[in-house]
């Protein structure tokens, strides 16, 4: 069956403006906008809390007890984890790292792409992640590749962490994204690449609104 309108799929690094164009293209189109960054974080709260450790030879049995109980549910923006707003919580650098490191076990993938799957089936989304236009929608309509100059994401991110009240060099959040993005290309499983059919933006030198306004020009004139 057709989908009645596009999914917008976009794809990058760590800072390379992602949420940020994701959530104010899809309010410009009027599309609802998945963080699918967000999904995997909430996750890594709910193991966090379990105590579960990624590295442990017990991971993968005990994640696969927690997935099968967990309700994470996809409200717009927001992420209700077990029935409480925990969208709040995600910004923390941990739990990216944490997020990144359980990303790469094929038991939490597997249920990320049930949810996020469900959560596009309609269409009318902008979806933003790693693996949106390579494997969890490889069908989108519209899929864009978002990267930056390291230095300018790294600068990105180290404001976006003073915003949120979080002290961090740009020398400190440069070596932290590094070493995030190498896990995210190396993994075995959907690792992070450009699709063979996605439009690369490089947002290095432009500020939001160009960057919005190239995406909205190529999703409305199609
Ligand atoms: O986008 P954000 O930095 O919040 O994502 C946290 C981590 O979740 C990423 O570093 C990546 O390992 C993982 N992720 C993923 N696939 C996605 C989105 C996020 O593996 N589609």
């Amino acid at each position: 069956m057709k989908r009645r309108r596009p999914i917008v799929a976009i794809d990058g690094p760590v800072g390379a403006g992602k949420s940020t164009v994701a959530r104010e293209l899809a309010r410009e189109l009027g599309f609802t906008y998945v963080n699918t960054g967000a999904m995997y974080r909430a996750v890594a709260l709910a193991a966090r809390s379990q105590g579960i450790d990624p590295a442990a030879a017990s991971a993968t049995e005990r994640l696969e007890q927690m997935l099968a109980t967990l309700r994470l549910e996809v409200d717009g923006p927001r992420l209700m984890l077990d029935g409480r707003d925990v969208t709040g919580e995600l910004g923390e650098p941990a739990l990216g790292d944490l997020a990144s490191r359980l990303s790469t076990l094929g038991v939490v993938r597997a249920r990320m792409r049930e949810l996020q799957r469900a959560a596009g089936a309609n269409g009318g989304v902008v979806m933003e992640g790693r693996d949106i236009g390579t494997a969890i929608f490889s069908d989108a309509e519209f899929k864009f590749y978002l990267d930056a100059d390291p230095r300018e994401r790294a600068a990105r991110r180290a404001r976006e962490l003073a915003a949120n009240g979080v002290k961090c060099t740009v020398e400190e959040a440069l070596e932290a994204l590094l070493e995030r993005d190498r896990r995210d290309r190396e993994r075995a499983l959907a690792p992070l690449r450009q699709a063979a059919d996605a439009q690369a933006i490089d947002s290095t030198g432009l500020t939001i609104e160009q960057v919005v306004a190239r995406l909205s020009a190529v999703v409305k004139g199609r």
